[in-house]
């Protein structure tokens, strides 16, 4: 075989480099941008917002307490929703409650989520790095970190201009896999190791042009038919599941349907696929798993049209772009975040948002099962220290990879919650890059003056 020889074609400088836009990544560079740091981000797709654009996710889960009262992620999360709003893109969370359209008729831990259009977030994300000065290189894809000892110094990158790098003050990894971390040596665990599984990973997929009064006068004739058994929930269409599969027309392991209703009256987000056993960050297996995923998202489609009232002129707007993932490497930090810290309700000294998310978990006791563990109390807190892997410096951990066990990062791990650590890392990294001190000896008190007067609630210590 022919050695390899690669050479860096384009060479840039930074204070804060950011790798992976995603609801962690994008809040991390502007917050970043917003506090004076020159920063580059580097994303492998064409826009910002990862599982919201890419994966289609939606909608963003409750940014409230855990009693639905009051808003507790504020911040950047707040201001990006309001400039959706404003737009006609997302429709308001003090408006939306659980147990309706927009929730999939679900209850627990669903008051006040966020439906949003993918379209208008990909605009609004644009706007507002263009207008903090964060240079953004979209189609590039990291592949290697600058270290030297144990401190990462910069990134290279690939994209059709070749091969980049880049030095920088700060690295923040926003990649959901933690690919940063992983490959400066950080310590991981894969999914759940203790249970040997990681959640399935689902192809998201829209529809339009559905009926939606009729499709929900058929919910609402069957809500009293919603239960709990062997931990399955059977819930919206159960009924015409059931009947589908006698006929021969549903080959799933899936008793129900997500159905999440979207800003347009006639659009849906359909959340229902289920591929057990996906690791992202290998390409043979992401691969299977995306031809899997379209497989089920085209049976799943041709279910709606035959059997759910309202959906007979349905159209597929879209399946996602990106292959949804739950979940993959938690990086070993500073502190890893536990399961029974959230359920308790505890708010560290140095938490950098508090959050009520209930810990949400899909496929433990077999591909049908899904759980909302509710939280003892109104929120619990997030460390700083969970943004800091432990064996290496000079990088931030921001969004689905922080240092958290797989319980807990089932509830951590969704959308406003991510944004809130980005904010939190951006500043963190702007402060360490301008003091040239490392992110472990920046000032936390300093931080989190900075992220309240930014509008983000910290809460009360417990
Ligand atoms: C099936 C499913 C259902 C969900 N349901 C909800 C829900 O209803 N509500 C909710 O709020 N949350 C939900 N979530 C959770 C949420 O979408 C994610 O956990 C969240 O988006 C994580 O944010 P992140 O920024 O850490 O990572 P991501 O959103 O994954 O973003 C990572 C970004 O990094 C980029 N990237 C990755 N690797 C590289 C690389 N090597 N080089 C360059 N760029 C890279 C990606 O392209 C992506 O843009 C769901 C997730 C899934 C998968």
């Amino acid at each position: 075989m022919n050695e390899m020889t690669l050479s860096i074609q384009k060479q840039y400088t930074c204070d804060v480099l950011v790798v992976g836009g995603g609801p962690a990544g994008v809040t991390a560079a502007i917050a970043a941008a917003r506090e004076g740091a020159d920063v580059l981000l580097i994303e492998q797709g064409g826009f910002c917002g990862g599982m919201a654009t890419r994966g289609l996710v939606g909608p963003f889960m409750t940014c409230y307490d855990a009693e639905g009262k009051e808003m507790i992620i504020r911040g950047l999360f707040r201001e990006i929703v309001e400039r959706m709003v404003e737009r006609g893109f997302a429709i308001h969370p003090s408006e939306v409650m659980g147990g309706t359209a927009y929730t999939s008729w679900i209850k627990i831990g669903h008051d006040h989520v966020t439906p949003f259009e993918a379209e208008g977030l990909k605009l609004v994300l644009d706007e507002m790095l263009t207008e903090a000065g964060v240079r953004v290189l979209y189609h590039t894809d990291f592949l290697e970190p600058i270290v030297e000892g144990n401190i990462v110094k910069g990134g290279v990158f690939h994209s059709k201009s070749g091969i980049g790098a880049s030095s920088a003050k700060v690295v923040i990894d926003a990649t959901g896999d933690g690919d940063v971390a992983y490959r400066a040596g950080a310590s991981y665990e894969m999914g759940n190791e203790e249970l040997g599984l990681i959640q399935p990973a689902t192809m998201f997929f829209r529809i339009s042009g559905v009926d939606s009064a009729v499709t929900e006068a058929d919910i609402q004739a069957n809500l009293h038919n919603f239960y709990r058994k062997d931990g399955v929930n059977y819930r919206s269409f159960h009924w015409r599941v059931s009947e589908a599969k006698e006929n021969g027309d549903w080959s799933l392991k899936r008793v129900s349907i997500g159905l999440f209703k979207m800003p347009k009256d006639d659009e849906w987000c359909v959340n229902t696929s289920r591929i057990m056993g996906v690791d992202s960050t290998d390409a043979e297996s992401v691969t299977a798993a995306e031809i899997e995923g379209r497989r089920q998202a085209d049976e799943i489609f041709r279910f709606l049209k035959k059997y759910v009232p309202g959906c007979e002129k349905a159209t597929i707007k879209s399946t996602a772009s990106h292959l949804g993932i739950r979940e993959s490497r938690h990086i070993l930090g500073e502190y890893r975040l536990r399961a029974e810290d959230l359920l308790a309700a505890k708010v560290p000294e140095d938490r950098i948002l508090v959050a009520a998310n209930s810990v949400d978990v899909h496929g433990r006791f077999g591909p049908t099962s899904n759980e909302y563990v509710p939280i003892e109390g109104s929120y619990y807190g997030v460390p700083y220290r969970s943004l800091l892997p432990k064996e290496i410096d000079g990088l931030l951990l921001a969004g689905r990879c922080v240092s958290a066990d797989s319980t807990a990062a089932g509830a951590i791990r969704v959308m406003p919650p991510c944004m809130a650590m980005g904010q939190a890392a951006g500043i963190a990294a702007a402060m360490a890059a301008e003091l040239a001190l490392s992110p472990k000896k920046i000032d936390v008190r300093e931080l989190q003056n900075r992220l309240t007067e930014r509008d983000a609630y910290l809460g009360e210590v417990r």
